[in-house]
C-alpha cells in the first residue's frame, strides 16, 4: 500500500491561524503588534525571494515587519549597529539576519550579537544551550517544523526509533536534541548518522521515523527502508529537468518513487517540511511578542 502523505501546506496553514488568532488576541489584550525585522545583506536572488515571502507572511498575520537592505560590500562593524538598534527598539521583537553573510562578515560574531529573545532564528548559543537543557526557547524554526508535522499527523515520536541523517547546526543537531526531550512529542530513541559513517544502510534500515537532512537529491531508497516507518524528507535540492519550464525540478534527500511503496506515510518535496519553516518563524514571533510582555 502506498504511504500517506503528510500535508505540509494543511499543517502549516493551521498554525498560521493558530498564530493569527494569537496575535489578534495579544493585541487586544495587551496592545502589542508582533513585530519582525528582517536585515538582508547583498543580492542573493535566494535571500530574495525567502525575505519576501516571509515579509508577506507578517502582512498575512498582521505583524509587523521591517526589512533593512545592505549592499554586499556593507562592514561587519555596520550590520552590529544595525542589529544593537534593533534590539533596542520594542517593538521589534524578532530579528532576522538572512544568511549565508558576504564572506568578510563573521556569521557567529552577527548571530551573538542578536539579543537571544529576540533571536526567531533559535540559532544564538543561549537558545541553542536551553534547547540542549530541555528549557523553553526560541527553537529552530525548520527543526520545530519537523516535529509539529509529526505531532499532527498522528505520528509521535515517543518510544520511536528516529535516524536522523545530517548534523548540520540549522537541522540535524536541533532536530537530535528536540527528539530525544523528555517531553510531550519527543521522547524518542534518536540516532545521528552523517558522512563519517561509511554505510548509513544499516542504521536507516532499523529507524520507525526517517528524518533525512543531508542536501544529497534522491539518495535514500525504499530499499533502505523499513516496512511501514515514517519519512520525514527536509532535502530541498534543484536538479537539472529539461522538461520543466525553468529547466529545473525541486526534489527532496529520499527517492520518492520507491520510499513511496514501503513508508507508511512521507512528506512530499515540495509541500512538506519546506511549508512550515516560515509558519514556525510566525510562531516563534508570536512567542518573542508575548514574552516581551511578560506572558
Ligand atoms: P548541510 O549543512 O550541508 O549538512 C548536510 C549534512 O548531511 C552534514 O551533516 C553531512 O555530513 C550530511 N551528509 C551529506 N551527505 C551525506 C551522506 N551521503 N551520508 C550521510 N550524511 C551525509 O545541509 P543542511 O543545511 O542541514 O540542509 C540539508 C538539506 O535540507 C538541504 O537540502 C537543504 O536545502 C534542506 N533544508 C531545507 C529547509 C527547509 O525546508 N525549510 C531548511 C534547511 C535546510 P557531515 O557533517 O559529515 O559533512
Amino acid at each position: 500500500m502506498a504511504a500517506s502523505l503528510i500535508d505540509g501546506k494543511l499543517i502549516a496553514a493551521e498554525i498560521r491561524a493558530e498564530v493569527r488568532r494569537g496575535a489578534d488576541e495579544l493585541r487586544r489584550t495587551r496592545g502589542i503588534t508582533p513585530g519582525l525585522a528582517f536585515i538582508l545583506v547583498g543580492n542573493d536572488p535566494g535571500s530574495e525571494v525567502y525575505v519576501r515571502s516571509k515579509g508577506k507572511a507578517c502582512e498575512e498575520l498582521g505583524f509587523r515587519s521591517v526589512t533593512e537592505r545592505r549592499a554586499a560590500s556593507c562592514s561587519e562593524h555596520e550590520l552590529l549597529a544595525l542589529i544593537a538598534g534593533f534590539n533596542a527598539d520594542p517593538a521589534v521583537h524578532g530579528i532576522l539576519v538572512q544568511l549565508p553573510l558576504p564572506r568578510h562578515i563573521d556569521e557567529q560574531r552577527v548571530i551573538e550579537a542578536i539579543d537571544s529573545r529576540k533571536d526567531v532564528d533559535g540559532f544564538h548559543p543561549v537558545n541553542v544551550g536551553k534547547l540542549v537543557l530541555g528549557i523553553p526557547c526560541l527553537r529552530p524554526c525548520t527543526p520545530a517544523g519537523i516535529l509539529e508535522l509529526l505531532a499532527r499527523s498522528g505520528n509521535d515520536p515517543g518510544g520511536k526509533h528516529a535516524v536522523v541523517v545530517g548534523r548540520s547546526n540549522i537541522v540535524g543537531k536541533p532536530v537530535f536534541n528536540m527528539l530525544m526531550q523528555k517531553q510531550p512529542g519527543a521522547n524518542a530513541a534518536v540516532t545521528v548518522v552523517h558522512t563519517g559513517v561509511k554505510d548509513i544502510t544499516p542504521f536507516v534500515k532499523q529507524a520507525d521515523i526517517v528524518i533525512a537532512a543531508m542536501g544529497r537529491p534522491r539518495s535514500i531508497t525504499g530499499a533502505m527502508l523499513k516496512p511501514g516507518c515514517v519519512v520525514i524528507d527536509v532535502g530541498m535540492n534543484r536538479i537539472p529537468d529539461p522538461s520543466a519550464k525553468t529547466g529545473t525540478r525541486l526534489v527532496g534527500d529520499v527517492d520518492f518513487a520507491s520510499a513511496q511503496g514501503v513508508a507508511s506515510a512521507i512528506t512530499p518535496v515540495p509541500g512538506g517540511v519546506g511549508l512550515m519553516t516560515i509558519a514556525m518563524l510566525m510562531k516563534n514571533t508570536l512567542q518573542a511578542a508575548s514574552s516581551s510582555s511578560g506572558i
